[in-house]
């Protein structure tokens, strides 16, 4: 029977159970969720994930890009998946990463094409990293979300203490490999792509440097100060790039939703942006989309207050919430947590990546409140 036959079937499955199980004043779990992915106007895959349904019996993920032949990039120039190119003029050393989640392949679309039409720097020296290439090789079309990595999330790894402790894995090996390398970049580009629906962001976590070169960046124009994953340091929270005496800086763009088009163009614009900013390529570089290509909005920082972490199996939102879109009024209930309501701490507040299906101990949703512009 086709996937999508049965999915519609599935449907009807779940209005019965909405029917039947929707008595109470709020329901049950499995009632909130069937109402939330009725309404949610999710790809019928998202919705069949944010109702929890295992993955055999979900529809497929939409993948719209292909994943890129990679094969001629992977001894790099300096190390293996790192291509670094100097120029004839000193300037700052822009390192661009991609994969640092294996399934994210939006980034490596990108620098695939840069590197096959020859874009080099004009002033300084420029590296393009594909992080996390055994990850990468285990993508499948038909479990794209699988291959986010090997033994563990190589975007959580990068406290001093972990990268110099006893313990191994396929990510830690590349982070340990990567470090040195890492040492000599002056500005980081971590080109990161959703699974939930929301708006392209930028994370520039605690560092006042980070947060300045989003906003200046402005591409994506939604730039988050956060405090990173309570399961360990990110990448951009590397101590380089935040330590107060340094002056490395590293931001972390979420360009759209994975496997669109619309995502690699987001990263193209924003790496464009990045490298125009530095005097790093040529004014007229014709690689990359032009060097004054409008942002959708003016840039805005938020700040997070606070990250809602589930501690039930019964989390659920009231509705699938877009990432970034404003929800008005404080004390809005946005989710429950077994019988605990999750409710908005102020006006304004931007729902920063909400995981629609999420797991005890994880991350559900982070929010954040607009931080006033400096005069
Ligand atoms: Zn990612």
């Amino acid at each position: 029977m086709p996937r999508h036959t049965w999915y519609a079937g599935f449907g009807d499955v779940r209005r019965g159970l909405a029917r039947g199980l929707c008595r109470s004043r709020r329901g049950t779990t499995a009632c909130r969720r069937v109402r939330m992915t009725e309404e949610s106007g999710l790809s019928p895959a998202l919705a069949a994930i944010a109702a929890g349904l295992p993955h055999a019996a979900s529809p497929r993920l939409d993948v719209r890009l292909s994943p890129p032949h990679l094969k001629p990039w992977r001894d790099g120039n300096v190390l293996p998946g790192v291509w670094s190119f100097g120029a004839p003029v000193d300037g700052p050393h822009v390192a661009v990463i991609g994969l640092v989640h294996g399934n994210e392949i939006g980034g490596a679309v990108a620098m695939d094409r840069w590197l096959r039409q020859g874009l080099r720097p004009a002033r300084g020296r420029l590296s393009l990293v594909f992080a996390n290439l055994t990850a990468f090789e285990r993508f499948d079309r038909d479990d794209p979300t699988a291959s986010r990595f090997v033994d563990e999330d190589m975007n959580r790894l990068w406290d001093i203490d972990t990268l110099e402790s006893g313990r191994r894995s396929c990510e830690l090996r590349r982070a340990r490999e990567l470090r040195p390398f890492l040492d000599t970049v002056d500005v980081l580009l971590d080109l990161h792509s959703m699974l939930w629906p929301s708006d392209p962001l930028m994370l520039a976590g605690q560092s006042a440097r980070g947060q300045a070169l989003g906003l200046a960046l402005g591409i994506p124009p939604l730039v988050v100060a956060d405090q990173g994953h309570e399961a360990g340091a990110r990448l951009i929270d590397y101590a380089p790039f935040i330590a107060p005496a340094g002056a490395a800086r590293a931001v972390l763009v979420e360009a759209g939703s994975h496997w669109e088009q619309a995502t690699v163009a987001t990263m193209d614009a924003a790496a464009s942006r990045l490298l125009h900013l530095l005097g790093a390529i040529d004014p007229a570089e014709p690689i990359l989309p032009p060097r004054y290509l409008p942002a959708d909005a003016p840039p805005r920082l938020v700040e997070v207050t606070r990250t809602v972490t589930a501690r039930t199996p019964g989390f659920v939102f009231m509705r699938p919430f877009r990432g970034g879109a404003v929800v008005k009024q404080r004390n809005t209930v946005i989710a429950l947590d077994g019988e605990e309501e999750i409710r908005t701490p102020h006006d304004d507040c931007v729902p920063v990546m909400p995981s629609l299906r999420t797991m005890p101990g994880h991350t559900a949703v982070r929010l954040a409140r607009f931080v006033p512009e400096r005069p």
